[in-house]
Formats: structure tokens, sequence, C-alpha cells
């Protein structure tokens, strides 16, 4: 029985719309927390993809001027998920990436485009729709960053209403939303709301910045990275902040659908598997070498990284070890798409090594299933990943993680060290410092373990029999639901 109402407002959500981690989270969050007496709606703004989606759907609320033009509240259900969708085509109705241009470029008005979506978070906050006066509003990263700041400062027709308690989840603090301070007025913000305790970061409009200030609770995505962006490091200009609130601070791990990530009715695989028909997985293995165009002879190590291709990502790490990894006989096949400067390398190092080294420039969802269900091993060598999906997807698919020691990564993955490997508990492989150099020997670690079938094939099995799903972090997620709510005095009795 429902007892406890959360509006999650985010700018992704999987299967509607996806670049990145963040909305496989968001996608996931609602059915998760069902079971669990939590009734989760979502606040997205009506993208293309969105609308098309609802249909129809049912209008709620319409605004003759919302930041610069007409818009409605569409709600309806979509992709699995309860959707309340900003139908706002002067913010919202253009094709392609959410966020860019078709030159690659940051919308130019993105301030106005998620301030609008943040202020609308507020308003059902107030209580805008009779049947779904929410609780809790759960605010993702920092398009979602003002919704705190609109409820504590924002002017509304409907004051009367006990504003819900208020989380922000960072998902990623390199991103961070800084906009001009002279878009105030065009935001709807007050003077009074431009304050270190406000939106003010630096003489700008901080909208994560304004989210860590105001929101009633911080979490980010591991307890690992949760500790690092408190430190100079990887704080990346907020750890003060972080610092401060730190009591009001929690690292929930990610989790990951079983049933869209299942291995024995994963529809886009060559050959359906479990633990106990490993050998399935040569069919898929074969299927991957001709897709990226790898010699078929031999039986090495075959490495796969999906990937968004940015600093953040150590893709330069990959591309220094490629010599090593060719020599050892082993073979490279890459799906992402991102940095022109690394695309271009990636290429290069693809025509260096021919049948050795695959690359394919793209976003391919699908594809990402197969290389899951047919390499060996997955690399994820980031510099700061504050969980990370690929390692969990790997560890589900037999795919033998081996990853940097930082964030998420560190807190899923157990390194197959000589310890772990006496408790039979190693799940993969982890290397630091971030450096070529460190990769390199634990790469040379995982040639030695793939060259010894049955050790390879029981941290396979060990890595398959781990718990990625959301279980545990909806548990998590539901007990600090209820005790902000509480603390709102709005619990109801269940
Ligand atoms: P981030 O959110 O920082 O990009 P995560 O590991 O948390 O990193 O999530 C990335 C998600 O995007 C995963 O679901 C991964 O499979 C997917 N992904 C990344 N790049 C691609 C790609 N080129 N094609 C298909 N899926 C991709």
């Amino acid at each position: 029985m429902i007892d406890l109402r959360v509006l999650s407002v985010a700018s992704e959500v999987f299967p509607l719309v996806k670049t990145g981690g963040l909305a496989d989270v968001t996608g996931a969050l609602p059915g998760a927390l069902a079971p669990l007496g939590v009734e989760i709606r979502t606040l997205i703004p009506g993208y293309p993809a969105v609308m098309k989606a609802l249909g129809r759907g049912e209008a709620f609320q319409d605004w003759p001027d919302l930041f610069g033009g007409p818009a409605k509240l569409i709600a309806g259900k979509a992709g699995g998920l309860s959707v309340l969708a900003l139908d706002a085509p002067h913010l919202f109705d253009r094709p392609g990436n959410p966020y860019l241009d078709a030159g690659g470029k940051d919308w130019p008005d993105n301030a106005l485009r998620f301030g609008a979506l943040s202020h609308v978070a507020a308003e059902i906050g107030r209580g805008l729709i009779g049947g779904f006066v929410p609780d809790v509003i759960h605010a993702h990263d920092w398009q979602a960053g003002l919704v705190p700041a609109y409820l504590r400062f924002g002017s509304s027709p409907k004051k009367s209403a006990k504003p819900p308690a208020t989380i922000i989840t960072v998902h990623n603090l390199a991103y961070q939303g800084q906009f001009p301070a002279n878009l105030l007025a065009a935001l709807h913000l007050p003077t009074a709301a431009f304050t270190m305790e406000g939106v003010e970061y630096y003489g700008q409009i901080g909208f994560l910045k304004a989210g860590l200030s105001l929101a009633d609770h911080i979490t980010t995505v591991s307890p690992t990275y949760a500790a690092e962006i408190q430190g100079s490091e990887m704080g990346m200009g907020l750890d003060g902040l972080l610092r401060h609130r730190s009591h009001e601070l929690t690292g929930i791990l990610n989790g990951i659908d079983p049933e869209v990530w299942n291995p024995a009715k994963d529809a886009n695989l060559a050959a359906r598997y479990d633990s106990g028909k490993l050998e399935a997985r040569k069919a898929n293995k074969a299927a991957i070498r001709k897709k990226f165009a790898l010699s078929a002879e031999g039986n090495g190590l075959l490495v796969t990284v999906i990937s968004r291709l940015t600093s953040q990502k150590g893709i330069d790490l990959v591309l220094a070890v490629l010599p090593r990894l060719v020599a050892e006989g082993g073979q490279l096949a890459l799906l992402g798409n991102g940095d022109p400067g690394l695309q271009a390398e990636l290429t290069a190092a693809a025509a260096r090594y021919p049948g050795q080294v695959g690359v394919i420039l793209g976003y391919d969802e699908g594809l990402s299933h197969l290389l899951q269900g047919g390499a060996d091993a997955i690399l994820v060598p980031s510099r700061f990943e504050p969980c990370g999906l690929t390692q969990l997807y790997g560890l589900r698919y037999g795919t033998v993680p081996i990853v940097a020691r930082t964030g998420g990564l560190a807190d899923t993955v157990i390194d197959a060290n000589d310890v772990a490997l006496a408790a039979r508990v190693a799940t993969g492989f982890q290397f630091v410092p971030v450096t070529a150099d460190a990769l390199g020997v634990t790469l040379a670690r995982a040639l030695r373990c793939y060259r010894d079938p049955p050790a390879w094939r029981a941290m396979q099995k060990r890595g398959m029999a781990a718990d990625v799903s959301w279980r545990r972090p909806a548990v998590q997620y539901a007990e600090l639901y209820r005790s902000l709510a509480a603390a709102r005095g709005k619990a109801k009795s269940a």
C-alpha cells in the first residue's frame, strides 16, 4: 500500500530519453520503490520523444506564458513510468541531444529550459495537482537544482500547502549548471535568492550549488564518491559546501534492472545463457568479432569499453595499454562517442591494429548488450566515477570488470588480490593510481587469470551471483524519503 508520494525531477529518464547513467537511475527507481509503498511520478521535459511516447495524455494545467511561451503539464504512462511531461515547445521541442544543439554546443537558453522544469516541480510540490501532492521532491543533478530554490524563494499563487521535503542527488559533480547573474529575473527568482546561502556561486547563478545549499538532504551514487567529493581533488570547487553538509550527505549505490539486463532473456544476444551455460558466450564473442572486424583466430582476451568518450573516462589510458594488450594476443572492441580528438585517436588505433582493435563510434543500446554478453572483460579506467553502470552490467553478464579504484567502481568490484582469491570472493580487477602503468600491471594480472580457465570461470560466476539489483538501494532510498518526510511532519500512516 502506498504511504509516501515522491516527485522525481530529471532531465532524462530511461527508456524515453537517455544520454547516460542518470536516465537508467531515474527510470529504474519508480519500479524498485513501488513494492516498498512509495509512489514515484517523474517530471521531465516534453522533448519530442517524450511527447510521442505519451500520446495525448491528460493535460492538467496550462500556462499562457511560462518562461517565454505557452506550456502545458501532461500526465500519462510511458515506458512503464508514471510521467508528468512539461510540454513547452519553445523550450523542449527540439530534436537530438537534450542539452546540445546540432553543432554540439549547449543550447543558449539551457538556464531557462531547466529553470522552467524546476519551477514547475516546485509548483507541484505546493499542490498544483490535486490528486498528487508529493511528500518528497527528489531532484536529480543540476537540471533540477533550482527546485529547492523555487520552494524557498519562488512566488506562487498556491502558497498554502506545506512544502515537501527535498533531496538532491549528484550523479556527476563535474556538471554544475552555472549561468550569468543577470538571468535572475528571467528565472523569476528574487534578488533575495542571490546570496551565498542561496543560488549565488562565485558571482553567477549555480543550479547545482543552489540544490546542494538548499535541499534538505544530498545523496550521491556511491559511498566512496560521497567521501571523495568532500575533498579538494574531486570536490570540483564544491567540496567546502559538501563538507559543511557532510551530516546530510549519503552515498547510495545505483542498482541495475535485472530484467532489462538479463543474459538468459536478452534479445540482443546471439546466444542467451546463464552462469551454468557460460560456453554459450562463445557465439556472442564471435558475433562481436564479426561486427567489429576483429580476427576470429585464437582465443585471446577480448576486452570491451562502452563509454562516453571524455577525459573523465580515462580513454587515453585505454590507448596507452593497447600495444601491451595486442602483444599478448588480446583484442579490444570499443563502443563510444564524444570528444572528437579521442574519436580520431581511436579510429587511428583501429587502423594501426587491424583485426585486433575494433572501434564503433556512436550510441547503440543493443550493441552494448551484445558486448556485455560476449566480451571476456570490460575495462572502466575512469579518473573519477560517481557510480558507474557498465561494470555492474559486466558483473551480471559474466564480463569480468577491470576498473580504476575510484568512486562506485571501488565499491562494486572486489579486486582479485591474493586474499580475496583465497577467500573466493574476488569478482574483478582494480588498479590504482589511475595511470597507464598501473593499468598495464593489472591487465597483466587479468591475462594471467584468463589463462587459467577454471579460475576465470569462477570469477565470472561470482560476479554473476552478486546482487547488483535495486533491492538494497531501494530500501535505503525508502528509509531516507520516510525520515525526511517525517521530519517535515508530513509522514502519513501506512
Ligand atoms: P555516465 O553516466 O557517466 O555516462 P555510467 O556508467 O553511469 O556513465 O552510465 C553509462 C550508461 O550509458 C550505461 O548504461 C552504458 O551502457 C551506456 N552507454 C555509454 N556509452 C554508450 C554507447 N556508445 N552506446 C550504448 N550505450 C552506451
